[in-house]
């Protein structure tokens, strides 16, 4: 019979790389739990009304990218392609929005794309999310989040902040109208997909990556010439925290980000390590979203911060953070009569000395394959229970590796000498 795949763009995680992901993934929440973020968790499933809703009728995740089907009672549901939309319909359900709050998740999201390296069709994000603060004071906050996320990975000179400021929805309307009048002048120089946009999303042509439209690009109307004085004030104040705060910026009047619901800043850090891939970690203020989805208003601001990338970026900028991976400790092996006996012992170990990983092998075979199944595992120590052990209350211990001769040695004494170590 011919063997069932995963699904293209869908990787499995192996016990090679998961304590990878759970290193880094404990860098992160200890970074958030320190800020006094809080954990959420909500469904990979949604109403696909949500996400058209939220993220935008005209952009690439909805209009190509989502993995949507009808289930058995016919509505339409869609696996998330990111959790804004999900935390924040979470949050109006659950009644968190008559105060201030600072929200975190994490979890695989879906977008059906062309899968290469750093770009995959489920892969996972951290998302933070905060709620109720005007800003311009939490906006820094997030970004001082992300660089410590960048400081604790040893990532921190490999990765760029680009902050813009896409002001208010006036401004952007403005904006808008002479945009399409602009390029509607130069139509014969579009692309297909920006000819498309043209009258759906004109702000996305100038997000647009071919190199042909850079040009007519750079010299669009400007969004920054449409920004009213609030957003203005709020820009300049961001600005001045993050230089306070030594938190190194370049403003990138072309940043648009491809989701529609932001206003006020946007932001990305971007790196150069990654190939293509360049965008680990982006976000910005979405002050509309709340009350377009029928909760109160409520002013929001938040960032995804995508893992694979991240994990990528910590393999190839700094190694040496993946080095020493928790591995088997102790390996316990023996006669079949043994085995109620290896395991109590394994048992007390594990409660006296919680650090370390136990292994009870089990399976039978001769010592020899035991033996081999015990260096496989990477064990530190092999503790032996042979028939005159077992006679004696005793184990041989040996050190797998190193060069010490196997001793015999009874439980206080192995529980001693492993503390020791
Ligand atoms: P890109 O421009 O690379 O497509 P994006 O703007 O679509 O990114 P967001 O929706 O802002 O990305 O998601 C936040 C982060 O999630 C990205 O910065 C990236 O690190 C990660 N990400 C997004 N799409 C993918 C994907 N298909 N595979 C892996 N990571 C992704
Ligand atoms: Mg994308």
């Amino acid at each position: 019979m011919n063997k069932i795949q995963s699904v293209r763009g869908m990787n499995d995680l192996l016990p090679d790389q998961s304590p990878r992901w759970q290193r880094v993934e404990s860098v992160v929440a200890g970074i958030l739990a320190r800020y006094g973020y809080e954990e959420m968790r909500f469904p990979l499933l949604e109403s696909t009304a949500l996400f058209s809703r939220c993220i935008g009728e005209v952009t690439d995740i909805v209009e190509k990218e989502m993995y949507s089907f009808e289930d058995r009672n016919g509505d339409s549901l869609t696996l998330r392609p990111e959790g804004t939309a999900g935390c924040v319909r979470a949050a109006i359900q659950g009644g968190l929005l008559d105060r201030p709050q600072r929200l975190w998740y994490q979890g695989p999201m879906f977008r059906h794309e062309r899968p290469q390296k750093g770009r995959l069709r489920q892969f996972h994000q951290f998302g933070v999310e905060t709620f109720g603060m005007e800003g311009p004071d939490v906006d820094a906050e997030l970004l001082a989040i992300s660089a410590a996320i960048w400081r604790e990975l040893g990532l921190a000179s490999s990765v760029r902040l680009q902050i813009n400021s896409l002001g208010s929805a006036e401004g952007r309307r403005q904006h808008r109208q002479q945009l399409v009048e602009y390029f509607s002048q130069h139509a014969d120089q579009l692309d297909d997909d920006s000819r498309r946009r043209l009258h759906t999303n004109p702000l996305r042509i100038l997000d647009s990556k071919n190199p042909a439209l850079q040009e007519l690009i750079g010299s669009a109307p400007r969004l920054a010439d449409f920004l009213d004085e609030e957003a203005r004030t709020h820009f300049a104040g961001l600005c001045e925290l993050l230089d306070g705060l030594g938190i190194e910026y370049q403003v990138n009047p072309r940043l648009v980000r491809g989701l529609d619901y932001y206003s006020k800043t946007v932001f990305e850090w971007v790196t150069d390590d990654l190939g293509a891939q360049g965008t680990v970690c982006g976000g910005g203020r979405y002050d509309a979203l709340v009350a377009q989805l029928g909760g109160p208003e409520t002013t929001a601001c938040g960032f995804g911060l995508g893992i694979e990338r991240l994990i990528l970026l910590v393999e190839t900028i700094n190694p040496g953070f993946f080095a020493d991976l928790p591995q088997v400790d102790v390996y316990l092996l023996g006669v079949p009569q043994a085995t109620v006996h290896n395991m109590q012992l394994a048992d007390r170990i594990r409660r006296e000395l919680p650090a370390l990983r136990v292994v009870c092998h089990c399976g039978g075979g001769s010592f020899k394959s035991q033996f081999k199944r015990a260096d496989r595992s990477g064990a530190i120590w092999a503790l032996v229970c042979g028939e005159t052990e077992l006679a004696s209350h005793q184990w041989g211990v040996k050190d797998l590796r190193g060069e010490t001769e196997q001793r015999s040695l009874d439980e206080a004494e192995i529980i001693a000498l492993l503390r020791s170590r």
